[in-house]
């Protein structure tokens, strides 16, 4: 397969750790953004000593500034940009009367505000180039809404919506949704109404898919020909309602 250099945000942890591992395996040169610089340059070691290609870089998607250097830093580096994985998110759960307005205002910051800050910081490059990829990480929660997850779910939904926008007006770029149920991460550590991440807790130990699952599905959809857009993929375990 041809070999490809791809972003990828939120790869510290969990889903964007997941997929940094099998993109590298695929081949291909995986560009690794996160807050958490020390668990970064472990990943980017552990990718390296199995033979593949990593760098990283530490990343806020919150600061488009620091999103645009991201992208033009590996642009520089590598000569191009194939992939960008917007993966990075926060899902701190709470009823929206508990009013925990810096909370709906984090998600929509990462969530929604840092996707939109990853197409800004690449968008220009690829359609210089004619051709590029841009993989959204949404959610089961951008298919239904749930008590404490509204402002979540909102935000997923709007990933969702400006997703199949991008994909209306883009012939060159492919756009893929891919949206995970329930999946072994450190999603449900940070943040909330401590009764509801509870909540959200158990249900993912008795519940969750390995975040390598979801990190199939983006290696499939980046493994297509470039006439091929795959769209959306839903990964949900079995047993999720
Ligand atoms: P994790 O908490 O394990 O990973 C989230 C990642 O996002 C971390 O690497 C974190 O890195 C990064 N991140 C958070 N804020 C920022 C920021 N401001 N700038 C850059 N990176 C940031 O959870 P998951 O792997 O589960 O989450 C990945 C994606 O999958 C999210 O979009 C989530 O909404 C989605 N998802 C997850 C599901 C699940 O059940 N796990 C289900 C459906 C969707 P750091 O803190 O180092 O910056």
């Amino acid at each position: 397969m041809h070999s490809k250099i791809v972003l990828i945000t939120g790869a510290s942890s969990g889903i964007g750790a997941a997929t940094a591992r099998r993109l590298a395996a695929d081949g291909h040169h995986v560009v690794l953004g996160a807050r958490r610089v020390g668990r970064l340059a472990a990943l980017a070691d552990e990718i390296r000593a199995s033979g593949g290609r990593a760098d990283h870089r530490e990343l806020d998607v919150t600061d488009l500034d620091d999103m645009r250097a991201f992208a033009e830093a590996a642009r520089d580096r590598l000569g191009r940009i194939d992939v960008l994985v917007n993966n990075a998110g926060v899902m701190p759960l709470s009823r929206v009367d508990a009013l925990r307005v810096e909370e709906w205002n984090q998600m929509i910051d990462v969530n929604l505000r840092g996707t939109l800050h990853g197409v800004a910081a690449v968008l220009p490059h690829m359609r210089a180039q004619g051709a590029g990829h841009i993989v959204n990480v949404a959610s089961t929660s951008a298919h239904r809404v749930d008590p404490t997850a509204a402002v979540y779910c909102a935000t997923k939904y709007a990933v969702r919506a400006l997703s199949e926008g991008l994909r209306q007006e883009s012939s060159d770029v492919r756009v893929t949704v891919v949206s995970p149920g329930f999946t072994r991460s450190e999603l449900t550590d940070r943040g909330g109404d401590p009764e509801a991440q509870a909540a959200a807790r158990a249900a993912a130990r008795q519940l969750a898919i390995p975040a390598s699952a979801v990190a199939d599905a983006i290696g499939y959809a980046v493994s297509q020909p470039g006439d091929v857009d795959v769209n959306e993929i839903v990964v949900r375990p079995t047993v999720q309602g």
